[in-house]
């Protein structure tokens, strides 16, 4: 594997930028072609520059506050990033941590997290002249590339499993103006359907396996370093969130992996990651529990969190690195557990959609096998909005009561 950030400028660098294969180490002009693999041996690849900014670098607001760390200037954006990192007093007493903070990525301007990668994804891809963007979707990447798209005029694809996808998600990427094809099968064959249109040059791809995407969910790692040194003075020792494909994982540690390059931060100072996935959904936490760097695709996956139901984590070869190099771990949880931990957040006035909870849910299972303990600082990352899943949140909560249009029906219902 080829992770090492501070090796020497290639010719194939362009402005200070190039993309580098984890695997093999061979490295690519980022702007020449479209690629989305290593050509050498279909290796992942990732963004590698020939200086990474420190915080002094970082100015402004939003993903853009760090365009020091970005492959190209500022260009198709509806302000995305700077999501609130809150205290939440009666959570973090009842898992029994020093700290716990929620970062709420369901801010963002289309809901989750998946705003941060698109623009710098679409910009990317204003660059490279390409016609058609296209993406498969568990939702959330649907609705974000669609608002994107629309916002840099260009034509939008999204493939969705049929059935699968919350309203909230297939709502936006309609109004937005995506073409929306339901395929008939789950996230996997969709991504595999629109890989292979992408191969064939019918479309630009905006998957997670694009790197340049996770060039922009870096943020996130950045954020919450910059957060909580202002809240309570000290870097948070671990972040919990939860994972998908992966790229979010691969992301964040990417983010602590420059800054270590930068000499700006400690190496022993980045926070532990831990992933966090649903039970019948779980082919992540399997890898990380068998030692493997590999995941075994899992054909039939199931989990009332949508946004992670997915079998085959296309970023898994980073994000098992992010997670073993920093200590971490991966759990599963129950569909009872995500779906109470997303109450617990209601409760907190914290709205995410299900997906999201398995962060807490996660946490607190791993609070209670002693793995994570009570002295640490926790960061839990949500990564979507409540609204994005309204059928999810209504089965969730309470059910409306009728009463009669008058004070003394009303008194009479508040009465029971
Ligand atoms: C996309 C998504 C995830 C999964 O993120 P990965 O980077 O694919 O692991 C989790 N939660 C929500 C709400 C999402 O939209
Ligand atoms: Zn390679």
């Amino acid at each position: 594997m080829n992770f090492d950030l501070s090796g020497p400028t290639p010719d194939a660098a362009d402005d200070g930028v190039w993309l580098a294969c984890i695997e093999c180490g061979h490295t690519l002009a980022p702007f020449d072609d479209v690629i989305y693999r290593c050509p050498e041996c279909g290796g992942l690849l990732e963004a590698r520059y020939d200086e990474y900014p420190t915080f002094a670098d970082f100015e402004g607001r939003g993903v853009w506050r760090y365009a020091a760390a970005m492959p190209v200037e500022r260009g198709v954006t509806i302000r995305e990033g700077d999501t609130p990192l809150y205290d939440v007093p009666r959570l973090e007493d009842e898992v029994g941590v020093r700290t716990l903070r929620i970062k709420h990525e369901g801010a963002n301007p289309t809901g989750s997290f998946k705003d941060r990668g698109m623009t710098v994804g679409v910009r990317v891809a204003r660059r490279l002249g390409v016609g058609r963007l296209a993406c498969a979707s568990t939702g959330n990447t649907s609705a974000a590339l669609a608002a994107y798209g629309a916002r840099a005029g260009m034509e939008t694809l999204v493939l969705l499993p049929a059935g699968k996808v919350a309203a909230g998600k297939v709502a936006q990427a309609s109004l937005h103006g995506a073409r929306i094809l339901e395929v008939d099968g789950n996230f996997d064959d969709c991504l595999d359907v629109v890989s292979e249109l992408a191969d064939r040059g019918e479309a630009y791809l905006l998957n997670s396996l694009n790197p340049f995407r996770l060039e922009g969910q870096k943020t996130i790692g950045l954020e919450i370093l910059e957060q909580a040194r202002d809240d309570y003075g000290r870097l948070p020792d671990r972040i919990v969130l939860p994972v998908g494909n992966a790229g979010n994982t691969a992301a964040i540690h990417k983010a602590f992996r420059e800054l270590v390059a930068a000499g700006e931060l400690d190496p022993d100072d980045v926070p532990t990651l831990t992933g966090v996935q649903a039970e019948d959904a779980a082919p992540f936490v399997e890898a990380v529990e068998e030692g493997r760097d590999r995941v075994r695709r899992w054909a039939d996956v199931e989990t009332r969190a949508t946004a992670i139901r997915i079998g085959d984590p296309v970023n898994a070869p980073k994000a098992l690195h992010a997670v073993r190099e920093t200590g971490g771990t991966a759990v599963a949880v129950s569909d009872e557990a995500i779906t109470a931990a997303q109450r617990d957040l209601a409760a907190a006035g914290v709205g995410v959609e299900p997906a999201s909870a398995a962060s807490v849910a996660g946490l607190r299972a791993l609070r209670e096998r002693g793995v994570v303990t009570d002295d640490e600082d926790v960061v839990c990352l949500t990564t979507g909005h409540l609204l994005k899943d309204p059928d999810a949140a209504a089965a969730a909560g309470g059910d409306p009561e009728p009463v009669p249009a008058d004070v003394a029906g009303v008194l009479a219902a508040l009465g029971d």
